[in-house]
């Protein structure tokens, strides 16, 4: 069923809540957009830009690394400082009140935890973090922008537009940005994420998997799932005969396999959403 009146879509995820919950709900970029964090696919599921780094480019070469970090230094701070919105906040009050399960991320701006979710599955990692491809040694992405920016002042002084996850739109000669290597063994740093071209461990998909299910159903909010990583868990819900219910302004890969699909703005349809599972619980008599 297709639906793009928030009201009628609203009034179709309070029925799935309340007859199939808890649901376990998979997000993507578009929760986070009224976070003021930029999505890198339009509504057609296309690249708004040129496609996000790759793992293998980003081991193989300090040029790109040279790149990755200029552009950081101006792109991260926006991930870094953003804040939870309504739709965050009114997910962390649904698993408190087991309407919703477990939620597995594609976001690595750890919104979902500061808007105090606690059952959260960083599919792609996060952002705010650093590991060592040498050592293993965990680190605060903020040391590492903070030694960029010592390191580089030059380039602190720019102010390109910012871009997806914690990128920005500055393109030149970066040959002179010094990148900073792990304080232990001098390895080579990279943020704790998954970057395109990477797996998602495989026990992490396994968590998420379970979490599937051992749930009602796949509510989707705010992803094209083009990415198979996210794919794979409306593909689980379908083989499983669960509810598949896509929230999402634009075409997702899953549009044919879904047994609902909610075209309307998130966080309206999420609110009134909300208004209507009160209402039913004032009038339900115990
Ligand atoms: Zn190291």
């Amino acid at each position: 069923m297709h639906i793009n009146d928030v009201a009628q879509a609203s009034a179709a995820l309070h029925e799935l809540l309340s007859s199939e919950g808890p649901l376990t709900v998979l997000t993507g970029a578009g929760i986070s957009t009224d976070s003021g964090i930029p999505a890198y696919r339009d509504h057609k599921g296309a690249w708004k830009s040129a496609p996000p780094m790759q793992h293998r480019e980003y081991m193989a070469s300090n040029q790109a690394r040279q790149r990755y970090w200029a552009r950081s230094l101006h792109g991260w701070p926006r991930l870094y400082y953003a804040k939870p919105n309504a739709a965050h906040q009114l997910l962390t009050q649904w698993q408190a009140q087991g309407l919703i399960g477990t939620i597995i991320t594609q976001n690595v701006d750890g919104l979902h935890q500061r808007a105090g979710s606690n059952d959260v599955i960083n599919l792609h990692g996060d952002a705010n973090s650093m590991i060592c491809m040498d050592c293993g040694q965990r680190s605060p992405r903020l040391d590492m922008h903070e030694r960029c920016l010592t390191l580089n002042p030059s380039y602190a002084s720019l102010s390109p537009q910012v871009g997806p996850d914690g990128d920005a739109f500055l393109e030149g000669d970066f040959s002179d940005f010094h990148v900073p290597s792990c304080l232990h063994c001098s390895g080579v740093l990279k943020p704790y994420v998954v970057y395109f071209g990477d797996n998602v461990p495989r026990p992490r998909v396994e968590r998420a998997q379970q979490a599937l299910e051992n749930s009602g159903g796949l509510l989707v909010i705010g992803s094209s799932l083009m990415v198979f990583s996210g794919f794979r868990f409306a593909r689980q819900a379908q083989q499983a005969a669960k509810p598949l219910a896509l929230l999402n302004f634009g075409t997702t890969r899953a549009d044919s396999i879904a047994s609902l699909k909610l075209v309307a703005a998130i966080i309206p349809t999420l609110s009134n959403t909300d208004a209507l599972t009160r209402i039913a619980q004032a009038t339900t008599p115990n």
